[in-house]
């Protein structure tokens, strides 16, 4: 039997430990204090029993101070494992908040006692962030109990705070560590699709603006002596509509694979209908590819709005409601996608690929602090709804995977 088989016999051989130490994990809910939350330094106890047990060494703890949290902190754990040659490590991160369970009439249980259904683990964690967590965990004490080393040093980090923000996660552990090393593989399993093909490299910057249109209110039977902010604001759609062709860049690594330029939410302006409105607001969600910087599409906004404004006699002043330049992508040849590829492959029998999105992940503050960083797994992303489920059969294969990465060259 090749090592290969031997890791995966004895992954196998954990299925129902997996699931209770899922099941574990969900009965200590560990909510963010902004979200009304005691933190994670009860479930950071669990896991560091079980990193401990399991001989991972040395185990340290960055803490990062919270006066919010019951505990006076917000704990990270970097679990190093010894393999055969400590030149790299494969890091795997994955978060142990949660997010709220949300309204508990909408759940067919409760959200903190897991259930399990027809293949299927269900509560509040168990996907998001659990199922890779777990399956992290077990696939290197597959190593431990086999009596096999990884090729490569193994790290397993353990976050607080993704769902807020990561201040307090990993955003202070890299600021806090220099445990990572340019030729390390990173891997975090927070992202991915169904057929577990995603491995995700890049996103796109995030620019939205509030526009608020600045008129003159009037009798809806006197238009003339007010200035309607609505048909200004209308026009100022339309003119907004040319980003797209001023910004017709395609990369194939998105889907879509072009910037995009959505007028969205829409404030309501005067309640009644014989009224000119005299202020307008409306918002714009931008999601540009990195080839094009937040800064060169703003200066276009703002030369469409002036000349809104000149046309109209109205003015228009413009808000950052948020602003993401998106992070340095990770390349598609990378080594951490082509060792994603390989296991994704002889585990699955899938090709991945690498794609980019149109939203951040938390392997973007990797990618700015310049590490190659690659988001993977196996998900019906079901996170932060109810009902949230992990496919068990997805947790045990995630395990496998992982433990390829583990035996590559
Ligand atoms: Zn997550």
């Amino acid at each position: 039997m090749s090592e290969q088989e031997k890791i995966a016999n004895r992954i196998d051989s954990f299925r129902d430990e997996m699931i209770d130490f899922q099941i574990k994990l969900c009965a200590t809910p560990a909510i963010s204090p902004a979200s009304g939350g005691e933190g994670e330094a009860q479930k950071a106890e669990i896991l560091l029993d079980l990193l401990k047990k399991n001989r991972f060494s040395p185990i340290e703890v960055i803490k990062a101070p919270d006066m919010d949290a019951p505990a006076g902190h917000r704990p990270n754990i970097l679990a190093h494992y010894k393999g055969k040659s400590a030149s790299k490590t494969i890091w795997i991160m994955t978060h142990m908040d949660i997010v709220p369970p949300g309204e508990l009439a909408q759940w067919r249980g409760n959200p903190f006692k897991a259930w399990v259904e027809e293949g299927k683990i269900y509560g509040r964690g168990v996907e998001d962030n659990q199922q890779d967590m777990v399956a992290s965990l077990y696939a290197v004490k597959a190593f431990h109990e086999e009596g096999l080393k990884p090729n490569y040093d193994v790290g397993i980090v353990l976050v607080s705070d993704e769902e807020t923000g990561s201040k307090k996660g990993i955003d202070y552990v890299l600021s806090h560590s220099n445990a990572f090393r340019k030729q390390d593989l990173i891997i975090v399993p927070d992202a991915g699709n169904e057929e577990g093909t995603m491995i995700e490299v890049a996103e796109k910057s995030i620019l939205w603006l509030k526009f608020k249109t600045l008129g003159k209110q009037a009798h809806g039977s006197t238009p003339e002596k007010g200035i309607n902010s609505f048909r200004a604001a209308s026009f100022l759609v339309t003119e907004l509509n040319n980003l797209y062709k001023i910004f017709p860049d395609k990369d194939t690594l998105f889907d879509p694979s072009i910037s995009t330029f959505e007028p969205t939410k829409k404030e309501p302006n005067v309640p009644n209908i014989n009224t000119i409105p005299g202020e307008d607001v409306f918002y714009m969600d931008s999601r540009i590819l990195p080839g094009y910087t937040v800064e060169e599409v703003t200066k276009v906004i703002k030369k469409m709005t002036s000349k809104i404004e000149k046309e109209f006699k109205v003015e228009v002043v413009i808000e950052e409601a948020q602003k993401a330049p998106a992070a340095p992508p990770t390349p598609a040849e990378a080594p951490v996608v082509q060792a994603l590829k390989k296991a994704i492959k002889a585990i699955y029998g899938k090709e991945g690929k690498a794609t980019g999105i149109g939203g951040g992940t938390v392997a973007a503050l990797f990618r700015n602090a310049n590490f190659e960083a690659a988001c993977w797994s196996k998900v019906d992303e079901t996170a932060h709804q109810p009902n949230e489920y992990c496919i068990i059969d997805n947790m045990m294969g995630d395990a496998k995977v992982f433990a390829h990465i583990f035996l590559q060259e």
